[in-house]
């Protein structure tokens, strides 16, 4: 494991990230904590060596994952957005494209996210895909709405991708003020509204050759391009979260002895999934195994949010307080890139009737 994580730089970037999270305001983009997050390094974490970054491996890529998102959700998961549209682009053949974007992605000079989720997990039941692509002269034409991209206002890129009319599918990375490319406002969501995360609407967009990353290919997302949906890296920002969550209700069991006995149990649990993440990132985990491991990390998130919640009572229901808060954000997990075995697993575990069944 990278020393990083002890580092005194870095221990001080995740004292600046709870301290942000307390002054910023909830609802507005975290300037301050992507500005420190981009001092200590955390950009080059994921950009070749070639490039100039670090190209951390699985190990201290989960590991640096799980502990910023223990100090800070919101401006974690904005990263992991970057990440994604970072590791994409560094995996793609087109040396044009990487040329162009991974040094100015490196130095913070741009900032791109992914717009993905209509390949893998949104509207899938339905018959027509969410974004056609048209091949033309030149290359394709993209049509439809992308229906997820989180920072959309604020990124200069988007990697993001289309179905041609026999199935095929491309990767492209498109300047967010292409003609035709148009950003909605961001959604107000139930938590993470930081994250500015919103649609973008794609009325005829051409797109030329130097446009795309990968493609035309089967399955675009899962031909190695990078993890996809319910990878371990989705599982380290639920576990970091809980981690997050389970250090406040820890603080607050020291003066409150009778909660002890609620949060043992939730914290070896987490230190059991901490380990079984770390394993998982060493070794070559089947996708069901990964799927398996977010299940429990979403079970263990939402769970620890709740018990913390229920433990401050009535003052944890006022809006603002960190449990509530806590709750809302840990929901979250529940419909972010989730394949369909962790949704099922989600609601088994959600509708499992002990209590009903003993009428109480
Ligand atoms: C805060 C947030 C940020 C996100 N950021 C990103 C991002 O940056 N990039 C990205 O690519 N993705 C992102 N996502 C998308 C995410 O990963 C999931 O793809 C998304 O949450 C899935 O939800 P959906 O509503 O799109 O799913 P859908 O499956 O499209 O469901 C939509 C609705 O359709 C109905 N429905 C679903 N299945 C069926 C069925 N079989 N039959 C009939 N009706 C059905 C249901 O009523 C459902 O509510 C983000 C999501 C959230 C919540």
């Amino acid at each position: 494991m990278s020393d990083l994580f002890t580092s005194a730089s870095f221990l001080t970037l995740l004292t600046d990230l709870q301290q942000a999270i307390c002054e910023e305001s909830v609802d507005a983009w975290p300037r301050e904590q992507l500005a420190a997050m981009a001092r200590a390094g955390v950009m080059q974490w994921d950009v070749p060596v070639e490039w100039g970054g670090l190209d951390f491996g699985p190990v201290e890529q989960i590991e640096g994952l799980r502990l910023l998102a223990s100090s800070s959700l919101v401006s974690t998961f904005i990263w992991t957005q970057r990440s994604a549209a970072v590791r994409r682009i560094a995996a793609s053949d087109n040396q044009t494209a990487k040329k162009h974007l991974l040094p100015r992605l490196l130095s913070g000079d741009i900032f791109a996210t992914v717009g993905i989720s209509h390949l893998t997990t949104s509207g899938q039941h339905l018959k027509t895909p969410s974004v056609s692509a048209l091949p033309d002269a030149d290359g394709f034409v993209l049509s439809g709405t992308v229906p997820w991209a989180t920072s959309a206002t604020q990124a200069d890129f988007l990697v993001t991708g289309g179905t041609l009319p026999d199935g095929l599918e491309v990767l492209v990375c498109l300047p967010t003020d292409r003609q035709g490319l148009e950003v909605q406002a961001p959604i107000t969501l139930m938590g993470l509204n930081a994250s500015q995360t919103g649609a973008i609407v794609l009325k005829n967009v051409r797109v030329d050759r130097m446009d795309l990353l990968h493609g035309p290919i089967v399955g675009v997302m899962r031909s190695g391009t990078g993890g996809g949906a319910g990878s371990i890296g989705t599982s380290a920002l639920a576990v970091g979260a809980a981690t997050g969550t389970l250090r406040q209700f820890a603080k607050e069991s020291q003066q409150r002895s009778d909660l002890a006995e609620f949060v043992a149990p939730l914290t070896a649990e987490c230190e059991r999934l901490t380990a079984d993440l770390t394993a998982a990132a060493l070794g070559t985990e089947t996708a069901m195994a990964a799927e398996r491991l977010r299940q429990r990390a979403n079970s263990l998130v939402v769970r620890s949010a709740q018990a913390w919640l229920a433990a401050t009572k009535g003052a944890g229901y006022v809006a603002g307080h960190p449990a509530e808060r806590a709750v809302r954000e840990s929901m979250f997990f529940l419909v972010w890139s989730c394949p369909g075995s962790v949704l099922a697993g989600n609601l088994r575990e959600l509708s499992c009737a002990t209590f009903a069944t003993n009428g109480e």
